[in-house]
């Protein structure tokens, strides 16, 4: 396919695509080392810091920096969250403020990659974002070695603009394959729904991130049943503890598991970082 300017692209898919047009064709989804990093990436672990609510930080086995969802105002971020001199990259699963958060200064700052679906990616280009990358459920943008695949959530995805809502198409997950293939799936706010075996049976996610909180997404008995579906190596939970009603823990995903499935458990405290 041949892009120009009069094709009906817009901007932001044209900012991605001219960006990254050496890296369109790659065959990236194979769960193996990426080419451009490979003896370091190999023996260097991923560090994953949890920043409160369903912030995440990744220092990546290449060298890079990547951020999800970057609410850093959250009650339960720890004080110097914010201190970011380099960040490659922001993932933003959907609309809602607690989401986007601090992205815009943040991306702003550091000229981050921002990966959004297409309608939110659009918003953020023109709230001053330098680069944005639109994508949708299924696809895949590879980012300097790093595959990035949006996946299905169920939830809402409205946006606040300054106190006007914005219809911000769906919310999504996104399942990360970094450069050693280590695979990680941040699923954004939802609740369990069967096609996470889908997911499974694509992507094979060593590491899931769920959300375990409720009232606004799933608790512990339906995250119990998500890693059922999923059957990861590894499992986190967060948006949990932010606000007294998102009152799931860890405690009770870790009963509500399956034998099998309860030393998977990890349980991760703001602002310390673990690697995997
Ligand atoms: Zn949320």
């Amino acid at each position: 396919m041949k892009y120009t300017k009069n094709s009906l692209l817009s901007k932001t898919a044209l900012t991605c695509v001219k960006r990254f047009a050496t890296f369109a064709a790659s065959p990236m989804l194979r769960r193996q080392t990426m080419t451009t990093t490979k003896g370091a990436a190999k023996k260097t672990p991923l560090g994953i810091t949890w920043l409160g609510h369903s912030a995440f930080r990744f220092d990546t086995p290449g060298g890079k920096v990547l951020l999800i969802d970057p609410w850093l105002d959250n009650p339960k971020a720890p004080s110097n969250a914010k201190q970011l001199h380099k960040v490659d990259a922001i993932l933003i699963t959907h609309g809602h403020n607690d989401h986007i958060g601090n992205c815009v200064e943040i991306a702003t700052r550091t000229n981050a990659m921002v990966v959004a679906i297409y309608e939110v990616a659009n918003y953020l280009g023109k709230k001053g974002v330098p680069n944005v990358c639109g994508i949708n459920k299924s696809g895949t943008f590879v980012f300097e070695g790093i595959a990035i695949t949006m996946v299905d959530a169920n939830h809402s995805s409205g946006i606040d603009s300054d106190g006007i809502p914005l219809a911000g198409a769906d919310p999504a997950g996104f399942v990360i394959t970094f450069e050693n293939g280590s695979r990680v799936y941040h699923a954004g706010d939802t609740g369990v729904f069967l096609d996470m075996k889908l997911i499974a049976d694509l992507y094979k996610p060593d590491i899931v991130l769920l959300p375990i909180g409720g009232f606004y997404t799933m608790g512990p008995r339906e995250a119990a049943k998500a890693c059922e579906l999923l059957n990861p190596k590894i499992i986190i939970g967060m948006h949990y503890g932010t606000f007294p009603v998102l009152g799931g823990t860890p405690q009770e995903l870790k009963k509500d598991l399956p034998p099998r499935y309860k030393k998977k458990l990890r349980i991760l405290e703001p602002g310390v970082r673990a690697e995997f």
